[in-house]
């Protein structure tokens, strides 16, 4: 037991972590009419992977037909489109272009136009050099894949409506509070909580690790949560860059993927301002610092699709963190653990949960409450 901690609150389900995937859950489950207590240790929502994102609503093409990502991006980019149409979220169908620079890109250009179709993404198209130029003249590449229904939203304006609407079905939101660790009861949780340099005792039934990066050193503090489920993750900062000047181009345009991250891109924001990223930096400890000389890197890999970038016009702009699964070089898959999977009453962890989450906010909330229906817990 923790030494004096003031106790006496009882909670059906705690959601740990305030971003998008939280709040996301928090909807969903308070639309079902569940009661809710939403903890952050941050002062607003959204301070981490959330609000430091590229603000892209994905087709969802880069991943396996069999994988969570895949399957939950589909319907989570209808959903999402949907939830921004009915919510006035400031969102735009922009469209994305693939570019292959090269002859020897266009064979993985085709592997995922047809990846594209499998998952049923049937509006994706490929494009001749020629197409390519007609769309956009200053883009250098032998072919493309063009993704009509690719598209960039407000990613602030997006977990605002999400949390009005869940504190609206009577969420809670305790915001600077820190859960420290939880002890297992037989029906439930224990849970310390940091608050304001006091901790809080709190009791629940159901508890959702939704931490973002912090998700795998959260599950070490879960009492009987054993240590060699928590899957190997990494942190990769992605950093952004401004162009002084703009870029000529009215639609994002995508390199083909590296091993690791989807490649500098460029995206538009919803006035139509470009920024390139994120690159793929390897981390060991949280902090959103843009290095000035990663802007070397950039001019290399944007000239690649875009021979016309001027020198000296790339500016520093802001940087997120995600935590990948795995190692680099060797993508995962998401993983969504509940009772079933882990054998402990009431638990719901959710690990490596970066691009596309933010586009499967929506379904990945759906996934979670469906778990949870399906063994009795909901
Ligand atoms: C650089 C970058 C670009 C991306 N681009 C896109 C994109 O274009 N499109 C897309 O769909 N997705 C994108 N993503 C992915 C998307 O942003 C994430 O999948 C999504 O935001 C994850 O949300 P989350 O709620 O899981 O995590 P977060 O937003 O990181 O929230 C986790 C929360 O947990 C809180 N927390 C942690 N530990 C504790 C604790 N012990 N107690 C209390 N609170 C705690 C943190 O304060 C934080 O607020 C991108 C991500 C990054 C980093």
């Amino acid at each position: 037991m923790t030494t004096g901690a003031t106790s006496g609150f009882q909670i059906d389900t705690v959601i740990v972590g305030a971003g998008v995937i939280g709040v996301a859950i928090a909807r969903e489950l308070a639309l079902d009419g569940r009661e809710v207590l939403i903890l952050d240790r941050e002062k607003r929502p959204g301070q981490h992977q959330s609000s430091r994102n590229s603000g892209v609503i994905h087709a969802g093409f880069y991943y396996p037909d069999d994988s969570l990502k895949a399957k939950l991006c589909h319907k989570g980019k209808l959903e999402l489109y949907r939830f921004a149409e009915e919510r006035r979220v400031p969102h735009r169908r922009v469209g994305k272009i693939v570019v292959a620079t090269d002859e020897a890109q266009t064979g993985k250009l085709e592997i995922m136009h047809a990846r594209a179709l499998a998952c049923g993404i049937d509006d994706v198209q490929l494009l001749s050099a020629l197409e390519l130029r007609r769309m956009e003249p200053e883009l250098a590449g032998v072919a493309g894949l063009w993704s009509p229904s690719t598209g960039v939203i407000d990613a602030s304006a997006l977990l605002d409506a999400m949390e009005a609407e869940a504190t609206a079905l009577g969420a809670a939101f305790s915001m600077n509070s820190r859960l420290l660790r939880a002890e297992a009861r037989p029906d439930g949780w224990t849970l310390f909580v940091e608050n304001c340099g006091e901790t809080i005792r709190l009791d629940c039934r159901l508890l959702i690790n939704s931490a973002g990066i912090e998700a795998p050193h959260l599950a070490s503090c879960i009492d009987g949560y054993a240590a060699e489920r928590i899957p190997e993750t990494y942190l990769a900062r992605g950093n952004f860059f401004s162009c002084q000047g703009g870029a000529p181009f009215s639609h994002l345009i995508y390199p083909l993927p590296g091993p690791i991250g989807l490649g500098v891109h460029l995206t538009l924001d919803l006035d139509g301002q470009a920024k390139f990223g994120p690159d793929v930096e390897l981390v060991d400890q949280i902090s959103y610092d843009v290095k000035p000389d990663r802007a070397e890197g950039f001019y290399d890999a944007i000239r690649a699709f875009w021979p016309g970038l001027k020198p000296n016009t790339l500016m520093p702009a802001y940087s997120g963190i995600r935590a990948k699964i795995g190692t680099p070089g060797d993508p995962q898959d998401w993983i969504v653990e509940t009772t079933a999977t882990h054998g402990l009453f009431g638990l719901v962890n959710l690990f490596g949960i970066e691009t596309p989450g933010m586009t499967c906010s929506l379904a990945l909330a759906r996934h979670v409450a469906e778990h949870l229906r399906a063994e009795d817990l909901l």
